[in-house]
């Protein structure tokens, strides 16, 4: 998979996506990402990419032209036309199951606006979808845009070890994930529960999945409408005093 990110702030985003397991996945050629400083396309003599607003109000707005023409030359470098996501606090907030979908794509380019934002006809013209990150307004897209490249490659193939490694984790499957322990058993007086010591793979599956099932109850009740669970999570659920769900 390869992903463009059209940016003021391309140091900013390859300071990200160089470590860990991006910048792993980078080095091993499993992932391409690749920043766009938007400034370099600017027609205005003093390198400027904003302007005031007409009819007033805050701040300043990135210009159209600058954004079009990387965004032209990104088309014609590649021959072809990525899914265009505008990172935007008006956008869907993303999840879970949109960042799967992203992960089949073959190319993906992220526009990152700053200031008070992009003028609106650009927007138009090119983008194909608004994504937000939440419901929270940031200084500018490069943090949304980093969050959406990180979640969405751990899911591309061979970015990490297999799919188990992302399928068993929290909001994959629409619950939460089950508490987890690591050595020493014994830790400030608080052990490791005894049944994922005990070696029977039946009790610690049974014990995860009513654990993570406890928990989204607890914390986020809300997913367990939409949740795929079976009759026996039903069980257990209604012993904890849930009465909504449904069976997959
Ligand atoms: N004036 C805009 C509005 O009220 O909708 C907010 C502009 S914001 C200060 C500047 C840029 O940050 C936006 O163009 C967008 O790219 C990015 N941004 C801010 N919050 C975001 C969020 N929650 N999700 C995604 N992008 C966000």
């Amino acid at each position: 998979m390869r992903i463009d990110i059209l940016t003021l702030f391309p140091e900013m985003c390859e300071a990200v996506y160089s470590q860990s397991i991006l910048g792993r996945a980078v080095s091993a050629g499993k992932l391409q990402v690749y920043s766009h400083n938007i400034r370099d396309y600017t027609l205005d003599k003093h390198n400027r990419v904003d302007d005031t607003p007409y009819g007033g109000g805050m701040g300043m707005l990135m210009q159209a032209q600058p954004i079009y023409d990387c965004w032209q030359t990104l088309c014609n470098d590649l021959g072809k036309k990525p899914h265009l996501i505008y990172m935007s606090p008006q956008g869907k907030v993303l999840t879970q199951a949109r960042a799967k979908e992203l992960a089949s794509y073959e190319n993906l380019a992220l526009l990152c606006g700053h200031y008070e934002g992009i003028d609106e006809r650009v927007l138009e013209e090119i983008v194909d979808e608004e994504i937000s990150i939440g419901d929270y307004v940031l200084t500018g897209g490069e943090l949304p845009a980093l969050v959406l490249v990180d979640c969405v490659a751990r899911m591309v193939e061979g970015v990490l070890p297999n799919e188990e490694a992302y399928s068993q984790e929290s909001h994959y499957s629409g619950l939460l994930e089950h508490p987890q322990y690591t050595k020493p058993f014994l830790w400030n007086g608080k052990e490791v529960p005894e049944v994922l010591i005990s070696g029977h793979h039946a009790n610690i599956e049974i014990w995860k999945r009513q654990q993570s099932l406890k928990r989204t109850f607890e914390r986020r009740p809300e997913l367990l409408e939409e949740a795929s669970l079976t009759e026996k999570d039903l069980n257990y659920l209604q012993k904890l005093g849930f009465c909504g769900g449904k069976m997959a």
